[in-house]
This record gives structure tokens, C-alpha cells and sequence, in this order.
């Protein structure tokens, strides 16, 4: 789909996260990301594997970099090499998850006491230390600026990009039948410190609703034991791709 070919070789495993090993590449400023077949939740505790899940994650995610790259979003989407590799624009990444909520949902409908699929208006806006040992905790804008986490400038600048990928997500959603209940970003700074969407954006880090049949289409499925992830990662790539092409 018009993404520039690059010959590029794969290099050292650098790490292997939850869901994802990271391999270096003959190119410093690029990364190999491949996709395990592997489910996890509760920060890890939950965890089960999953075969055919990465393939599912990967098609899913490069559908919607592509389109969002096609919406003008800077993200380090570059080219698919495989059914679950990716090349990607190496990042530093900010330790920052930032979570935008339309309809209340986990975390947010348990904290508040708001029952589950409540409009939020305006859209909800959150930030989390991306830190697993001290499970993620909340953060606002002046714990971000005291820790250093990230500059004013640069938050702004996330905040404008994460409306941005809401509008436009959440309106690619609605064209197939899906409700875009909420959704995890995470951000990082290229070699010439540009702000970047990075991480993946599948399932596994939004809800969906099937809205005709009110169904989760999402990793809830998998949190709550309700039945097999892949049959609502399945629909959600299909509906994608119908709409969106190959
Ligand atoms: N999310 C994520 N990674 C995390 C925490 C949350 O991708 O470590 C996503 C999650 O899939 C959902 C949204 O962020 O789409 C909001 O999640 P919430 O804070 O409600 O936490 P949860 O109840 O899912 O643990």
C-alpha cells in the first residue's frame, strides 16, 4: 500500500516484552517488531498462549498506522516484513501511557463508580508512569513536569495528537460498526527528537464494541475468561480490511 520498500536486515534480539520481542536492525534508526502469540493482563499476572493472536495484533495495528499515517499523524509505522514483523523508527520512548476514554470502561467505571458505557463528555484524558514494578500509577501534568517525564511542549503536543488519533479512529471505527469505548498511546522522540506515535494499536490496548451486537471485540474477552479473544480481533481485522483494503 505505497509504504517505502527498504532492504533491512534483522539483528539481535534487544528485548522481549509482554507481547512483543524488539530485534535491532542493520539500521540504527530502525527496529524489528515481532509479535508473540502471547496474552497477558492484570500487568502481567494473567497471562495465556495464544497461537495465531500476533499475526491478528500485527494486521490489525499496521491497518490503523497506515490510515492514521494517511491522516497526516507522525507515527513509526515504516513496513510490514512478515505476518506478525514490523520495521518501526527506533524511539526513545517517554515512559508515559496516555489513555483516552469516550465511554466509561475498567479502571474508570470501578474508580468513579460509573456504570459501564457512559458517554464522557468531554473525552477523558489520562496519564500513567509506564513503570511495571510500580504498576503503572496515575500521573498528572505536574508529576509528569516534576519527574521530568516529558517537556509542557512536548505534552501539548500529545494531547493535540491524541484528539487527533480519537476523531480519527473513533470515526474509522463508526464507518464499520465498531464503538471506540477507550484506548492506551504511547509516544516517543525520533533521532531528530520529533514527537512519534509508536507502541502497536490493536485489541490489546482499546475496547471495542460490536454495535450491533453489543459484543466486546477486545482483550476484555481474555480479562474477564468470556470466551476467545481472536474471534473479536478476527471480526475487527475483517471489518478493517473490507474498508479499508489489503
Ligand atoms: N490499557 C493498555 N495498557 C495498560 C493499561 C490500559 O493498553 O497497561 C488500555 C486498555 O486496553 C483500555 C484503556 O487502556 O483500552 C483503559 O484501560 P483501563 O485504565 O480501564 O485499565 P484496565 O481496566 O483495562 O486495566
Amino acid at each position: 500500500m505505497g509504504d517505502k520498500v527498504m532492504t533491512i536486515v534483522q539483528g539481535a534480539l534487544l528485548t522481549t516484552g509482554k507481547a512483543k520481542a524488539v530485534y535491532a536492525t542493520d539500521d540504527p534508526n530502525v527496529l524489528w517488531l515481532h509479535s508473540l502469540n502471547q496474552a497477558t493482563a492484570l500487568n502481567g499476572k494473567q497471562k495465556a498462549e495464544i497461537s495465531d493472536k500476533g499475526r491478528l495484533t500485527t494486521q490489525i495495528s499496521q491497518q490503523l498506522f497506515r490510515f492514521l499515517k494517511a491522516q497526516g499523524i507522525v507515527t513509526h509505522f515504516q513496513q510490514a516484513v512478515g505476518e506478525r514483523d514490523v520495521l518501526v523508527t527506533a524511539l526513545d520512548m517517554l515512559p508515559i501511557e496516555v489513555v483516552i476514554r469516550n465511554y466509561a470502561a475498567g479502571h474508570f467505571a470501578t474508580r468513579y463508580a460509573v456504570p459501564m458505557l457512559t458517554p464522557l463528555s468531554p473525552t477523558v484524558q489520562e496519564y500513567y508512569f509506564k513503570n511495571d514494578a510500580l504498576d503503572d500509577p496515575p500521573l498528572n501534568q505536574s508529576q509528569i513536569f516534576a519527574l521530568d517525564l516529558a517537556t509542557p511542549s512536548q505534552l501539548t503536543q500529545i494531547e493535540a495528537v491524541a484528539q487527533t488519533v480519537n476523531r480519527q479512529l473513533g470515526q474509522l471505527f463508526e464507518a464499520v460498526g465498531i464503538t471506540l469505548i477507550d484506548f492506551k498511546l504511547e509516544f516517543g522522540l525520533d533521532a531528530t527528537g520529533a514527537l512519534t506515535l509508536g507502541d502497536e494499536l490493536s485489541p490489546d490496548n482499546m475496547r471495542l464494541i460490536d454495535q450491533a451486537t453489543g459484543q466486546s471485540l477486545d482483550k476484555d474477552v481474555f480479562r474477564q475468561g468470556t470466551g476467545d479473544l481472536r474471534d473479536g480481533y478476527t471480526t475487527v481485522l475483517h471489518r478493517l480490511t473490507t474498508y479499508l483494503g489489503e
